[in-house]
């Protein structure tokens, strides 16, 4: 398989550090506001990279932080602790703030079909991991105490942006307007890995350390639950594109600092989900989560296909006319996978390889899903029985995660019982699109057959054909496709 790596700047055969792993982390959510379509869409594309892992064949550990303490307003660690903000503005403590947030983190995930990772840690849970990290950093002199708080002190790098090479106008990148700049600072970009004083109001959560009551900067949080988990390197590290810096480029300051040697060999990075007017962010503008697009009557699944007819690494465009393209969209595949008759006579195994191929072919370019979403509709357009057809559909769900199986189980069900319920003749289409003429000549072809007139009845069958229709009598009715 082949991975951008950010790192790097390049595409690069990935190849895991060990042989019976793949130690993969994710930046988790900040549990102060309910998730926003745009965080989802950096989740659904990781979830898509596990998935694809375990499907190629590789045993993969995932750990995911819930940040609950820490993440200050701007991401230069100025402004006020974000969950402090949440918990003001709902009049609750922190710690309600950080179990409504998570739960409905969680929530929205089941929904769009994202799997939780192996190992989900709240940031709150691992204070000691951090004090040792921090220790060893003050101890090796990259850390310093400057007014009540602990700084990562970036000038001892050799090269400290990873990701880019900034100019001074990109380091404002987090830096808000009304917000003070910290002259505890030796240098603009060190960050802080404890604090003990900040300008704004006191934390509410905070804990003993050497550098006395206090609690952790966000970026040594991520540092502190992968090693944890997953011990001293780590294979891939994702995150939305927002978190390349100053976050990961932090994130690897500190490790490696730590640690003596590399810390995380890919870096997938997911572009933004914009709206029309620019980026998606919770504070401003509308907030689009998963229940407003549900109380508008969308199938959160129709977002996750939205998401995947387009490549990670472009940012995509949210808009309602789009979201409503992908609902019929993902309505008409479900409508042709119902459309498909199981015959229980089990798969035509190479057949099967060959339509597998495509698929994994396309994620193994980077994670392409729209191709992965192409070779789906090739698996309908194949020369193959339904069985199998079925059975590739499947496959590949276990990546997609669209419910396709199920949901078109369903609607045949729910055909079949119109059927039965008012012994009532069935027409359907392939693509579930309705088309009235069609339909009539269907209807009078049937008609032909009651009436034993045969001859009327292929008469209008062929006639059908020289039009582009194709007419198949299945239980109960007709399918229909155009040729
Ligand atoms: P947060 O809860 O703010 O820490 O963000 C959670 C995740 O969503 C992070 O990986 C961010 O990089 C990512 N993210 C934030 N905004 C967007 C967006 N508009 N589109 C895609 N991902 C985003
Ligand atoms: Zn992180």
């Amino acid at each position: 398989m082949k991975l951008y790596n950010s790192a790097t700047r390049k595409k690069e055969d990935f190849v895991p550090n060990h042989p019976d792993i793949v130690k993969m982390y994710t930046c988790g959510p900040t549990v102060y506001h309910f998730a926003h379509i745009g965080n989802l869409r950096s989740y659904i594309m990781e979830d898509v990279l596990e998935k694809y892992l375990r499907f190629a064949g590789y045993n993969v550990k995932r750990v995911m932080n819930i940040t609950d303490v820490g993440h200050l307003t701007s991401d230069a660690d100025e402004g006020e602790d974000k969950m402090l903000k949440g918990a003001q503005r709902e009049h609750k403590t922190v710690m309600e703030i950080a179990k409504f947030y998570t739960d409905a983190f969680f929530s929205d995930c089941a929904k769009l079909n994202i799997k939780t990772p192996d190992v989900v840690e709240p940031a709150t849970a691992c204070i000691d991991e951090y004090i040792k990290i921090i220790t060893r950093l003050m101890d090796t002199g990259y850390a310093y105490f400057a007014g009540g708080n602990v700084y990562f002190d970036t000038a001892k790098l050799e090269r400290y942006f990873v990701f880019n090479d900034f100019n001074a106008e990109d380091l404002d990148v987090g830096v808000r307007e009304g917000v003070e700049e910290d002259t505890n600072k030796r240098n603009k970009n060190d960050f802080v890995l404890w604090f003990t004083k900040s300008k704004f109001e006191d934390q509410a959560l905070k804990w003993d350390s050497p550098w006395g009551v206090g609690y952790p900067g966000w970026h040594i949080e991520c540092s502190g639950i992968s090693m944890k988990h997953l011990g001293d390197d780590l294979d891939i590290h994702c995150g939305g594109i927002d978190n390349a810096f100053p976050h990961h480029t932090n994130e690897i300051a500190q490790s490696e600092a730590y640690l003596g040697h590399k810390w995380c060999n890919y870096w997938v990075h997911v572009l933004h989900l914009n709206t029309n007017s620019g980026k998606m962010s919770k504070s401003s503008g509308e907030f689009l989560t998963v229940s407003l697009l549900e109380e508008k009557g969308y199938d959160p699944l129709a977002y996750r296909l939205f998401c995947l007819q387009s490549h990670y690494r472009r940012s995509l465009v949210f808009s309602w006319e789009n979201l409503d393209n992908a609902q019929v969209t993902y309505n008409k595949l479900i409508a042709r996978i119902a459309a498909l008759q199981p015959a229980g006579a089990g798969p035509d195994q190479a057949a099967l390889a060959a339509l597998r191929e495509k698929f994994s072919a396309a994620l193994d370019n980077d994670l392409n899903s729209s191709l992965a979403v192409t070779a789906l509709y090739d698996v309908l357009k194949y020369k193959t029985d339904d069985d199998t057809k079925l059975a590739a559909i499947a496959d590949f769900d276990r990546v997609l995660s669209l419910d396709l199986i199920a949901r078109a189980d369903k609607k045949r069900e729910e055909l079949k019982k119109q059927t039965v319920a008012v012994g009532q003749f069935t027409i359907v289409s392939e693509t579930g699109e309705a088309d009235a003429e069609v339909e009539a000549r269907i209807q009078a072809r049937q008609d032909a057959k009651k009436a034993k007139n045969f001859a009327e009845a292929d008469r209008i069958r062929d006639e059908l054909k020289a039009q582009g229709i194709e007419v198949t009598d299945i239980p109960h009715g007709v399918r229909w496709k155009r040729i």
